[in-house]
């Protein structure tokens, strides 16, 4: 990596912390991981800027602010085992699968699902265990989850996810329409109840049904 990134990856982390993110472990994922390698070569100058970019199939790669927010909020240790929707770059996925025990998954776009399996094999990330398919379902076989965190903005929550967590689980995902301002909200799981928190305003993009054998 050329010292140019470096520099810029450190300004990212300083501007992270400005920003209230303080969990000591989350910074030090961010500022291992080289989020250039994520995104198309020709984009790889804004890498380390706070900015969402454009990813195959129409997707986007979060902003790292966002990515730190949500990956903070959701509270995940090494004991966790972890299900993400919406594998798209990978990037989120392997924050996770630093910090926790077993992350898996699921991806509904096949280019973007071949790609990331790529990408995790080369950083050598084996607790990652991919699926393609439509994730608002969840993963019956693999469920219950200690974390659930989805990185698609749905109109609701979807239950299935929910009733996936273990008692005292959290799930955090972005709610709300395209055209209405989503919110990133936090579940966490008390028997049969979920105790809902409204965090921040957010742009994601849509989390769809059905799958995308294409780009
Ligand atoms: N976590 C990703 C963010 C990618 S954008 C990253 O770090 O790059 C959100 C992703 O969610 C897209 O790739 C989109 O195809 C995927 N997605 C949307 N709805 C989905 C669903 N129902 N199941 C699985 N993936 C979904």
């Amino acid at each position: 990596m050329n010292s140019n990134l470096i520099s810029k990856r450190n300004k990212l982390i300083e501007n992270l912390k400005s920003q209230g993110i303080n969990d000591e472990k989350v910074l030090e994922v961010i500022a291992e991981i080289p989020r250039e390698d994520f995104i198309a070569s020709y984009l790889a100058q804004q890498a380390y800027e706070n900015a969402a970019l454009p990813i195959e199939s129409g997707q986007t790669i979060s902003q790292p602010f966002i990515v730190a927010y949500m990956t903070q909020e959701l509270q995940v240790t090494d004991k966790h085992k972890v299900l993400e929707v919406g594998t798209g770059s990978g990037y989120q996925a392997v924050v996770l699968a630093k910090l926790c025990k077993r992350l898996f998954t699921i991806e509904r776009h096949m280019p973007l699902y071949k790609k990331a399996e790529e990408i995790f094999k080369k950083f050598r990330l084996y607790n990652i265990t991919t699926l393609f398919g439509n994730g608002m379902k969840g993963w019956k076989e693999q469920a219950p989850f200690d974390r659930i965190m989805v990185t698609a903005a749905g109109v609701d929550i979807p239950d299935e996810l929910l009733y996936q967590l273990k008692e005292g689980g959290i799930m955090i995902i972005p709610v709300g329409g395209q055209e209405e301002t989503q919110h990133i909200i936090r579940a966490t799981r008390h028997g049969d109840e979920f105790k809902i928190k409204t965090l921040l305003p957010v742009k994601f993009v849509p989390l769809l049904s059905g799958i995308v054998h294409s780009s």
